[in-house]
């Protein structure tokens, strides 16, 4: 049996790398830093690309119970609340892409990795193992814990986020940009909402320096919302970091009522605020044995919701890639090759994004005419893509 692939990180990128590895018959190490597999944050958005790489993992059954199929996408504007643009999702993505788009409270899809996980028997879990250092040798790659344990496999794959340490060990130690922008993140239970005044939609209202973000999660209990402001001198990056309503209420102060009725219904626990990174693109990911996977090669802004998505493509292509190449270096090289073009065209999108979701004057009316007339379908292409037939045997 030849040695397994060492996959760091148990975070949406490492866990979905591990199940589609472990589904092309390829043994996995997963090395995990924290003492349980966990995500903090609410809600994330599964669009059409990584749904469907989630449904070849069979977690299609999971997926309909947890999570929530929006009929659709609109923008609106902060203080008329007026539509700007409106696309179809629900019954009409599944026809014009395969798979459909979730929304999906972030602990109920780790929960459903996790599960597949642990009933895998090639998929081996090491919790409470934070890789600190790691050695490439032409025909092996070891890796080292705080803990002192040594893990040895026939590639490395550095799943380990925006930090990464694996990311740092190949490439050098370098720190992540600060964008101007602090997301907040608030739960609301719907029990508390006028009936109806949310729509089954993922709704985006744009306004100067600020956009705010909501839909529902966990099968329509609860309204996750993410709002973004633009914010100069604090830096914290935590999803634990607690927001005062105070400050959230001051933030969105003028914004539509609607706006307001979601911030004074929120659960008082569940606001938290976190500062926002990112990276310029990467030239390259991979040296010999080794190579990066999600956040730790191609951390993204949320404003166009494909950070995991991307995550979730590269691992499909990643496991295809050592599926069909006999040798590692070739098959890693092949991998990076596939994906570094999208994943960075991502990055700048979303980067892009933070500035023309938040534009004001004349600007913004530019911008609101342009989305009238794209009709809601700018994200075609990106959800067409088919991971799981990108690579040519
Ligand atoms: P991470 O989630 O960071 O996981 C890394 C894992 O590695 C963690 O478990 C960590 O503990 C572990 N680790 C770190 N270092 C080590 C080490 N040295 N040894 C062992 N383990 C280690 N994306 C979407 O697709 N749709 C959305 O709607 C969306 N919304 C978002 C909203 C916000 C506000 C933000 C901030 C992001 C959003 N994203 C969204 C992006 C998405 O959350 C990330 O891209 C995604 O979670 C990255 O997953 P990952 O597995 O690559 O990294």
């Amino acid at each position: 049996m030849s040695a397994p692939v060492l996959v760091v990180g148990g975070g949406i990128g490492g866990l979905t790398a591990a199940l589609c590895l472990a589904k092309e018959g390829i043994q996995v190490v997963l090395l995990e830093q924290a003492d349980d597999f966990h995500q903090v944050g609410a809600g994330i958005q599964l669009s059409p690309n990584c749904s469907r790489v989630l449904h070849h993992l069979g977690l299609e059954d999971a997926l309909r119970v947890r999570g929530f199929l929006p009929e659709g996408t609109q923008f609106r504007d902060y203080r008329s609340g007026r539509v700007i643009s409106e696309s179809v999702l629900g019954r009409s993505a599944m026809e014009r892409y395969g798979a459909p788009y979730y929304h999906i409270h972030r602990g109920d899809l780790l929960t459903t990795l996790v599960e597949a996980v642990e009933t895998s028997a090639d998929i081996e879990r090491h919790l409470g193992q934070r890789i600190v250092d790691l050695n490439l040798r032409p025909d092996r790659v070891d890796i080292i814990s705080t803990s002192g344990a040594k893990f040895t496999g026939r590639a490395l794959i550095g799943a380990d986020g925006i930090h990464s340490s694996v990311r740092s060990s190949l490439w050098g130690e370098t720190a992540p940009d600060f964008t101007g922008n602090v997301a907040w993140r608030a739960l609301v239970p719907v029990a508390r909402l006028p009936e109806g005044m949310v729509r089954p939609m993922s709704t985006a209202w744009w306004g100067p320096h600020k956009h705010f973000v909501h839909y529902y999660v966990r099968g329509g209990e609860l309204v996750n919302c993410v709002c973004v402001v633009e914010k100069e001198g604090w830096t914290v990056e935590s999803w634990t970091e607690r927001g005062q309503y105070d400050e959230l209420k001051s933030d969105f102060q003028g914004w539509h009522e609607e706006i307001q009725t979601l911030i004074d219904a929120a659960d008082r626990d569940s606001l938290y605020k976190w500062a926002l990174f990112d990276r310029p693109p990467m030239s390259q990911w991979s040296q010999g044995r080794a190579t990066l996977l999600g956040d730790a090669c191609h951390p993204t802004l949320p404003f166009m919701a494909q950070g995991a998505a991307m995550a979730i493509e590269d691992g499909a292509v990643l496991a295809a890639c050592l599926k069909v190449e006999s040798e590692v270096p070739e098959a890693l090289a092949r991998y990076e090759s596939l994906r570094l073009k999208r994943t960075a065209g991502v990055q700048t999108g979303s980067r892009r994004n933070a500035k023309v979701f938040h534009l004001t004057g004349v600007k913004a009316w530019a911008r609101n005419r342009a989305a009238r007339r794209a009709g809601g379908h700018t994200m075609d292409r990106l959800f067409r893509y088919d991971a799981l037939t990108s690579v040519d045997a």
